[in-house]
């Protein structure tokens, strides 16, 4: 083994103690998408003893021009992407433990995946899981790494737990939906997430090593522009989530979908949208689907989906009874 992380052993931040160190660590990686992609290959080759991939959702064509770890015959095949992941990188790194879960990640499940992890790295596409983990990673005292790309922008920061801002103290109220961007709506080009989620995986593998450079600040990266930003955080006196009141792990923030008996619907709930404004809505989702509006609801069509978004955020999602579908489109969409 040392000569397969011969060159990683020479540098002087690693060296045999780190690699040791790393060989005996657990990352869990939720989402794995563009940024899970790169965050996944590159632990795994790094030769992080036990690699975990929790993702909810299948590989589509327009998944392979940013997620760096599928192929076409996992679109062909129909694959998850935790199992097309686990399949792909046991072929790169087979002396370490990758084990790859489909799964929608929520507050009854979540203390499960995280309950041996020594750092976990957020590949997600939504504040309400990122919440999650936010909570999780504070009552339980393990790090966790935060990161996002849209459009042609993105940002990390680290949390570590005690020591470092948690993100609710740069959140306190959850941002509504139909405000954020989502690359749903915006687009997304491959460098963004590229960038971010290999600061990420830096980022683990210091925590992980023991390194006295571990960031603190919030970075933030604009390929298009060619920005690079640092930005110096302070821990909020009154942040709940540091004062460990666990709100999302609670479920009161929950996005609560039920099953539409008998017409084969789903219905989604965010407590979080108070009001949304279609004309606003219309603009973003225009671009990627057929969308019509009165004043009493939104009727969107994308991917063979109808969706139908009423003011008050809720959201009913036909043509199907799959409750965990029916939230991933909310979350894609409406962006929550
Ligand atoms: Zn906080």
């Amino acid at each position: 083994m040392i000569d397969r992380y011969s060159r990683q052993i020479l540098f002087h931040g690693i060296g045999k103690e780190g690699q040791r160190k790393l060989g005996n660590s657990c990352a869990v990686i939720i989402g794995c998408g563009a940024l899970g992609s790169i965050i996944a290959t590159t632990l795994v080759r790094a030769g992080v003893g036990k690699v975990r991939i929790i993702d909810r959702d299948f590989i589509e064509y327009h998944n392979l021009a940013r997620q760096a770890l599928f192929d076409e015959d996992d679109v062909k095949n129909q694959i998850p992407k935790a199992i097309a992941a686990e399949r792909h990188l046991k072929r790169v790194n087979s002396s370490i433990e990758i084990e790859g879960i489909v799964a929608d990640v929520n507050y009854t499940n979540i203390e499960g995946f995280i309950s041996d992890a020594d750092v976990i790295l957020d590949g997600l596409d939504n504040f309400e899981t990122r919440g999650l983990i936010n909570d999780v990673s504070l009552k339980h005292k393990i790090p966790w790494i935060y990161g996002g790309a849209v459009s042609s922008s993105g940002m990390t920061m680290n949390i570590i737990p005690g020591q470092t801002p948690c993100l609710r103290c740069l959140h306190p109220e959850v941002p509504k939906g139909a405000r954020m961007l989502t690359c749903e709506t915006a687009g997304v080009i491959s460098s963004a997430p590229f960038i971010i989620g290999s600061l990420q995986s830096a980022e683990a593998i210091k925590i992980l090593v023991g390194s006295e450079y571990i960031n603190r600040d919030l970075i933030f990266i604009n390929v298009w522009q060619g920005k690079f930003d640092r930005i110096e955080l302070c821990r909020r006196p009154d942040c709940q989530t540091c004062q460990g009141k666990y709100e999302f792990l609670e479920a009161r923030f929950g996005t609560k979908t039920t099953s539409l008996c008998g017409q084969n619907a789903v219905q989604v709930l965010n407590p979080d949208v108070k009001e949304i404004s279609f004309e606003k809505l219309a603009t973003h989702l225009r671009p990627i689907g057929k969308v019509s509006y009165n004043e009493f609801m939104l009727r969107l069509e994308v991917d063979n989906h109808e969706m139908v978004i009423f003011p008050d955020g809720r959201a009913i999602v036909k043509n199907t009874d799959d409750e965990s579908l029916a939230r991933g489109l909310y979350a894609k969409y409406i962006g929550v």
